[in-house]
């Protein structure tokens, strides 16, 4: 894939999260769009607070509505784009939807840690590790526009406010 049309569809998934949640990090603008051989197949935004749902993450909401557009629950060599590196939980949901790539927007390093679950250890480097021959991994692309999304990782967010939602 060229570094143009993962630019591109990032573009299209930044643009997205902003125009279904806004631009403040209080919103937790994440979105995530699901390409198969050029083609979207379906994206979302995260509603975890809108939905009272832990597991409503934008990846999630994306392969929910990917399965059924795709008429299978598993679509073989799609693309995950997302804004935010995805948490293990997405991650592991892309291995069993049989998605073969996840390009991702701002890090880890580029964010506040309240986003991951896991503080001492990247899970989805773990996992693209332990799942290499299925999963190619590739971060950072609009990095500084994704990560201006979020709390910065010397931001003080109030305590209250770090739900991932
Ligand atoms: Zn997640």
């Amino acid at each position: 894939m060229d570094e143009q049309t993962d630019k591109d569809w990032m573009r299209k998934a930044r643009d997205h999260a902003v125009a279904i949640k806004g631009e403040d990090p209080a919103d937790t603008p994440i979105g995530a769009i699901l390409v198969l051989d050029g083609v979207e197949i379906a994206r979302g935004v995260n509603r975890t607070d809108h939905d009272c749902d832990a597991t409503a993450h934008a990846e999630i909401v994306t392969l929910r509505a990917g399965g059924p557009a795709h008429g299978n629950m598993r679509i073989e060599g799609a693309t995950l784009y997302s804004t935010l590196q995805p948490c293990g939980m997405c991650t592991f949901a892309c291995i069993w939807a049989g998605v073969s790539r996840i390009v991702y927007g701002a890090g880890r390093e580029d964010v506040h840690e309240m986003y991951f679950e896991d503080r001492h250890l990247s899970t989805l480097d773990y996992i693209a590790d332990a799942y290499k021959k299925d999963l190619e991994l590739d971060g950072g692309v609009l990095k500084a526009e994704c990560a201006k999304l979020y709390f910065g990782p010397d931001d003080d967010v109030p305590e209250e406010m770090q739900a991932n939602d």
